[in-house]
């Protein structure tokens, strides 16, 4: 991240496990995996114990489900969603509904509570106009979106030429 940042941007701040932390200096639980976030408080002397994040619910039962989502459990949520929206995007758009599609990206690459993603997010869809044309546009346009973020994760690139397979019809065997 650091060679990708612009002289406008605010640089990651990580503390000295390498948890990234949020605009206000405290660790980022949207922008962590539940291990990092562990892991990196665990010594932090100054939180009470009621600020991190309990693994068990009020009565006791051991259960992460009901915990705030970390950065993996909030992406999938997130991508389901949108590739979703766009599995039932028209296929033919108004141009009505076409501006509707690209506000609502602008807005949730504004409002996308990892806030390190967001802004990695927004330098995509600046530098990667969103394509809302028609439905097979606007699908493989958040496939190559999804794409980019697995590269930099390190994850297997997904064949966008399967979106609806995966997202709207089922796979063909
Ligand atoms: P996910 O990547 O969540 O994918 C879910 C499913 O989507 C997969 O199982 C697969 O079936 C399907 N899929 C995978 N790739 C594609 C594709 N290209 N097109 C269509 N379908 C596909 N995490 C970070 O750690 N750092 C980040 O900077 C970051 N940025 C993100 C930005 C956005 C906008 C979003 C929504 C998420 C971001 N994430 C980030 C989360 C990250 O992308 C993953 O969601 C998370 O790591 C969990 O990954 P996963 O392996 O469970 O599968």
């Amino acid at each position: 991240r650091e060679e990708t940042k612009t002289a406008a941007s605010v640089p990651p701040k990580k503390n000295a496990k390498g948890v990234i932390l949020d605009k206000d200096g405290k660790p980022c639980r949207t922008c962590n995996t539940l291990s990092q976030f562990r892991s990196g408080t665990k010594s932090i002397s100054h939180l009470p114990s009621s600020s991190s994040f309990p693994t068990k619910s009020p009565s006791s039962t051991p259960s992460t489900d009901d915990c705030p989502p970390d950065v993996e459990l909030l992406g999938r949520s997130s991508w389901t969603l949108l590739h979703s929206i766009t599995a039932t995007y028209p296929v033919a758009p108004s141009p009505t509904q076409q501006s509707d599609a690209k506000t609502f990206m602008s807005l949730f690459g504004k409002l996308y509570p990892c806030w390190v993603c967001a802004e990695d997010f927004q330098d995509f869809m600046a530098r990667n106009r969103v394509r809302t044309e028609s439905r097979q546009a606007f699908g493989e346009w958040m496939c190559e979106a999804h794409n980019e973020v697995n590269r930099k994760l390190g994850k297997r690139e997904f064949d966008c030429s399967r979106w609806e397979e995966r997202w709207r019809t089922g796979w063909r065997d």
